[in-house]
């Protein structure tokens, strides 16, 4: 394994500081490094694999697809991708899509349509959008420029302009950044890189109710948080409101890189029109027998309904943990999207437990995050916890 990690140093560009394990295959909840050691799989490639690893039913459509066409650019209508788009509109409520590679471009569409909009408007060209400390939406320049981190835009500037901050659920601090040159507000359901932090029912309303008054956007980035992760489609439907555009990826493809961004008929209407945005591989025929096959998956198994269950056990078992051990400050998050905030830093936790065959992730310095495959069982719960119990007690 070291010789491949070595390999992969003097090639690579070291944008990532990697855990040293080269996983060769997986199968289910478990993955496989090259000297064959199992490892219980909580991360999923950050939150991508929904449905595990080696699913047949999925690989088997993929399969098909490849035999057929993988692509055709989108100077053309093609079969997948029109299914794939009437599966994902119904499952988020929204009327149009557009699909791109990755959730960064997904966030990119979805501020161009947001400024068009506004654009179409007023015909003006100094709109500003309003985005949340500790929010996290992509490394490409747009999406970058609405990420609440600041040590990860410092190097890049200057960023899009006209771009602030306000503090999650603090609508005091969304008011006092609303402007009438204010165009969108985007925020993640709930923060998933930033630390695992759902927004309030609350908030949400109240956001809500704002952008309504104002004619101002209301943009959701459920990249990580959407798609099954907190026990419905996407997170934001357990409030009853619905936003003027969404951003998808990660779980969307379930492992094939795609993302989406949707919008309401009433922005489509007065947003981006031919000429104003595209994309070469978005949507192609591989990527949408994926898509729909991932819907049809996600029905036929009732995921969302599972992801509820299985949600609220791992909760209550993280708990225990949480009440166990006092470097441990608290559990939070949403059904299979779950942070233990600590008061040091996890990374030797979660070394630990990569030695002990447990993937784990981090959110931040100190917060461990849990984002398994959506197919776990409570069973798999209690082999993670046991783990995670020895790991807490190796290192503290
Ligand atoms: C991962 C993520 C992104 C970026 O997605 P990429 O596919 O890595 O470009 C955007 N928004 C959220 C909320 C994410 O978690």
């Amino acid at each position: 394994m070291q010789n491949i990690i070595n390999e992969a140093e003097s090639v690579l560009l070291h944008t990532y500081n990697r855990f040293q394990v080269v996983f060769d295959h997986g199968n289910g909840v478990c993955l496989y490094d090259t000297n064959g050691k199992e490892y219980l799989d909580f991360v999923s490639g950050i939150g991508v694999f929904a449905l595990g690893y080696n699913n047949k039913d999925y690989n088997d459509a993929l399969k098909a697809q490849i035999d057929k066409i993988l692509h055709t650019s989108n100077y053309y209508y093609n079969e997948p991708a029109i299914a794939a788009a009437k599966a994902l509109t119904k499952a988020a409520q929204l009327d149009r899509v557009f699909f791109t590679n990755s959730g960064a471009e997904a966030v990119e569409g979805a501020i161009k349509a947001a400024r068009k909009y506004a654009y179409n408007k007023d015909g003006q060209t100094d709109h500003e959008i309003i985005a949340l400390e500790h929010s996290f939406h992509g490394r490409t320049m747009g999406a970058l420029s609405v990420t609440g981190t600041p040590k990860y835009r410092e190097a890049f500037q200057p960023m899009i302009g006209n771009i602030k901050f306000a503090e999650m659920n603090d609508f005091e601090s969304v008011l006092s950044q609303v402007t009438d040159k204010t165009c969108a507000i985007i925020m993640e359901t709930v923060q998933g890189e930033g630390g695992i932090y759902p927004a309030t029912e609350e908030f949400l309303k109240q956001v809500r109710v704002l952008c309504d008054e104002k004619d101002i956007l209301l943009i959701l980035d459920e990249v990580q948080c959407g798609m099954g992760r907190t026990g419905y489609m996407f997170a934001w439907q357990k409030f009853g409101i619905r936003p003027d555009i969404m951003t998808t990826a990660k779980a969307l493809g379930s492992g094939v890189p795609v993302g989406a961004f949707l919008m309401t008929q009433k922005v489509a209407d007065s947003s981006l029109v031919a000429g104003d945005h595209g994309s070469t591989y978005g949507g192609n025929p591989f990527v949408g027998a994926a898509i729909t096959k991932v819907f049809e998956i996600f029905e036929k198994e009732n995921i969302c309904g599972h992801v509820q269950e299985v949600g609220a056990y791992l909760e209550k078992e993280l708990d225990k943990i949480a009440n166990k051990y006092d470097v441990i400050e608290l559990r939070r998050g949403a059904g299979l999207m779950q942070g233990l905030v600590c008061k040091e830093p996890v990374s030797a936790i979660i070394n630990t437990a990569l030695e002990k065959g447990l993937v784990l992730i981090n959110a931040g310095t100190n917060i461990i995050r849990f984002l398994p495959p959506l197919t776990i069982t409570e069973a798999d719960v209690d082999r993670m916890i046991a783990i995670l119990d020895e790991s807490f007690a190796a290192n503290v």
